[in-house]
């Protein structure tokens, strides 16, 4: 199920002459709209993405049915959509060379997902790890879509019949999970959907500012991260604030030893790192360096943003384009799908 066989937009077909054909695997992945990105989503997902839409078919999607599994304020959340979608496009995926869609319009994903709640056994579900965390995060409220999760992920995955799945470490354990239900599909019916490779990212993991034993995440609240559009006197202020004690000190080696090399100036790199790995080094120098040298790394990305803020219908119109033609794909898996499960009379 690829753009490339039918689907029939005049961009994706200019797009796809400049792609060999063994470039023509189809790579899947998602975020959801629940807050401002932050440096973690960035290298652990975002920047990857940049990167393969060059090469691959690829669907990047705003997953907004799966953010609705956390507590949140209905009022705000078609803001954080259209948030995302800035995000998105300012970091510098291209509608002429990706699919960027919404999840909710295309409504086969859930249909798929119901499929596949057929075959997944009830306690690969209640063995994920991010079921267990959310559970403790959120204990008022452990719904049935917390525990569903990993099958809607699995259906907005395969409905593409994605080769490979570019998501940071925290989610390996769902990707696994995706392949399984291929499985289980494939054996009960028939040959239907390829096992998805994960693509980890060398740094796949950022952890909190607050805590390094943690991964960074927007769910521990905006002192832990920092966001990529932060302005600078914010980048400034939460990293003063980071942990730099010597109580964490294999974890505050690695944390700052990743900030540096993923985001520092040569200069600073030359000066820092030596230091940081003798353990000689004076953390608020460091910190006020990497603050610096991160907000320089984002200035493009902030400004681009703000410019196509200005424009919201036009990011209406690439999300509704991007959505009309996955539902376009959806349609023929959801086709295939019927008819191998037998619902078609
Ligand atoms: P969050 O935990 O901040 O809510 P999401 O669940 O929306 O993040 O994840 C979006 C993408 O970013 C996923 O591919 C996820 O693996 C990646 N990601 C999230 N947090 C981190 C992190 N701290 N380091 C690396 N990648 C991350």
């Amino acid at each position: 199920m690829r753009y490339d066989r039918k689907f029939t937009s005049e961009n994706k077909n200019n797009n796809n002459d400049n792609k060999t054909m063994a470039q023509q695997q189809t790579v899947f992945s998602a975020v959801q709209p629940s807050g401002e990105l932050h440096i973690g989503n960035y290298l652990g997902a975002l920047k990857n993405f940049v990167e393969l839409q060059d090469k691959y078919n690829c669907f990047f999607f705003i997953a907004d049915y799966h953010s609705i599994t956390e507590n949140y304020d209905p009022k705000e959340k078609p803001r954080q959509i259209f948030d995302l979608a800035l995000d998105f496009l300012a970091i510098g995926l291209d509608p002429k060379k990706c699919t960027i869609a919404i999840q909710s319009q295309i409504p086969e994903h859930t249909e798929l997902a119901w499929i596949f709640n057929t075959v997944t056994p009830l306690t690969e579900l209640q063995r994920m790890t991010q079921f267990k965390d959310k559970s403790q995060q959120q204990d008022k409220n452990i719904n049935m879509g917390l525990l569903d999760y990993p099958v809607l992920q699995a259906a907005d995955i395969l409905m593409y019949k994605a080769d490979a799945v570019p998501v940071g470490q925290d989610q390996i354990q769902h990707i696994e999970l995706t392949r399984k239900i291929a499985r289980f599909f494939n054996n009960k019916f028939c040959n239907t959907f390829p096992e998805p490779k994960n693509i980890i990212t060398e740094t796949s993991k950022i952890m909190s500012l607050t805590n390094p034993t943690k991964k960074m995440s927007k769910s521990h609240g905006p002192k832990s991260y920092i966001g990529i559009n932060d302005k600078p006197e914010i980048i400034q202020k939460k990293m003063r604030k980071a942990v730099s004690t010597t109580e964490y000190n294999k974890d505050i080696y690695n944390f700052y030893a990743t900030l540096l090399k993923k985001f520092g100036s040569e200069k600073n790199k030359r000066c820092f790192n030596e230091k940081l790995k003798n353990q000689d080094i004076k953390f608020s120098e460091l910190k006020n360096a990497l603050a610096e040298d991160i907000a320089n790394y984002f200035k493009d990305f902030r400004e681009k943003r703000k410019e196509l803020k200005k424009n919201p219908e036009k990011i209406k119109r690439i999300l509704n384009e991007g959505s009309k033609g996955a539902r376009f794909v959806a349609q023929e898996t959801m086709k295939e799908v019927k008819e191998k499960v037998g619902l078609v009379l």
